[in-house]
């Protein structure tokens, strides 16, 4: 079973119809269908969790119970919510490995290497590192990145040969690129030494690349990072990695995604989590805190009168965007109630006023403390 979200497989919102559902579906099956991409695990990874969104989807009642209750509504056993809880360490929650997966998925293990022996080379695969801030994790961004890599040598179009010709085979080793060696009883295998391995060998080099078939190249790009990304995350870029030799395809960039910590919010899946001092009037009487959103506009957080130090309020929608949907999830918000320090003459007499005025019903829960101690003494 897949740990990814349903909607998010089926690229549609939380809201969409079951025509929409059905449309996408389609759309996506043909895309992944084993038929059109033959020994393709990727593909075929991906066609099983298709069809696994859309036996739940496809079904109002199923899709009710996923709504409710995620995954967890198929799962053997059930077990406990991983989302109800509130902690703000969130120690030990693994989130980053959970969705790193998100893309690795998409990954596989890279396209398979060139056969040995082969006169194409694919070439190799390269990593980038790359930090953005959760604003920029909420908005996504295209950031343009410049990686030391390797273009196909122009002038022998990566052969290596100097008339540009194809590679001749190394007569060394007969192109097998190894070569056998008797050492007493033992008969020893290594890479051919006169081509090093690639069964090819060039005597007459291309001058622009020593014979290489490529060349050191600055490669600039633009890496389009999409909303609701993951800190973790990897994003391939097919053809970004070094040039390949001999005719043989471009290796892939590997864009490794970090999301930097934010100043005031805390990301758990798809919600945001903040913890925002109030003074005790406000608590008391009610009032409303303005508090930036990740998008650059103001909310504005009611406070209801008579809240507690803890107390969380939810603000649905106001939460981070998600990954290849329009929905975003939920801002819950914990309130600190701060006391008054650093007070005048005057403020303290206010205080003392109200202490004065005061009664058991403005602080139930002192009053219920009392009272157990109380009963603890008279027993
Ligand atoms: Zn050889
Ligand atoms: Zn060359």
């Amino acid at each position: 079973m897949t740990e990814r979200d349903y909607y998010e497989i089926l690229e549609v919102s939380k809201s969409a119809s079951g025509e929409e559902i059905k449309k996408s579906f389609r759309q996506l099956a043909m895309q992944y269908h084993p038929d059109r991409n033959p020994n393709d695990k990727e593909a075929e990874a991906k066609f099983k969790e298709i069809n696994e969104a859309y036996e739940v989807l496809k079904d109002d009642q199923k899709r009710a119970a996923y709504d409710r209750y995620g995954h967890q509504a198929f799962a053997n056993g059930g077990g406990g919510n991983p989302f109800g809880g509130f902690d703000f360490n969130f120690s030990g929650g693994g989130f980053a490995d959970i969705f790193s997966s998100v893309f690795e998925e998409f990954m596989g293990g890279g396209r398979a290497r060139s056969a040995r022996g082969a006169y194409e080379q694919r070439g190799e695969d390269v990593r980038y590192d790359v930090s953005i801030t959760l604003a920029e994790a909420f908005a996504g961004v295209e950031k343009e990145i410049s990686v030391d890599s390797t273009a196909v040598c122009e002038k022998c179009h990566g052969h290596g040969t100097n008339d540009g010709g194809k590679a001749p085979v190394c007569p060394h080793c007969n192109g097998s690129g190894k070569v056998r060696m008797q050492q007493g009883f033992f008969v020893m295998e290594q890479p051919c030494p006169q081509c090093h391995g690639s069964g090819y060998l060039v005597k007459d080099k291309c001058e622009a690349c020593k014979g290489r078939g490529f060349v050191e190249h600055q490669k600039t790009l633009k890496v389009k990072i999409p909303a609701g990304i993951y800190d973790g995350a990897r994003i391939r870029v097919v053809g970004g990695g070094l040039a390949g030799v001999r005719g043989g395809a471009a290796g892939d960039l590997y864009v490794f995604v970090s999301v930097e910590t934010h100043q005031i919010y805390e990301r758990m899946e798809h919600n945001l989590y903040a913890q925002i001092p109030v003074s005790i009037c406000c608590a008391a009487l009610g009032g409303s805190v303005k508090i930036p959103s990740l998008d650059g506009s103001k909310i504005e957080l009611k406070v209801p009168a008579g809240s507690q130090s803890e107390d969380i309020i939810r603000i649905k929608g106001q939460g981070m965007s998600i990954l290849r949907s329009t929905s975003r999830g939920d801002l819950f918000v914990k309130l600190k109630v701060e006391t008054p320090v650093n007070l005048t003459a005057r403020q303290k007499e206010l205080l003392e006023e109200f202490r004065k005025e005061s009664g058991e019903d403005c602080q139930p829960q002192e009053k219920s403390f009392l009272d157990k101690i109380k009963a603890l003494f008279s027993d």
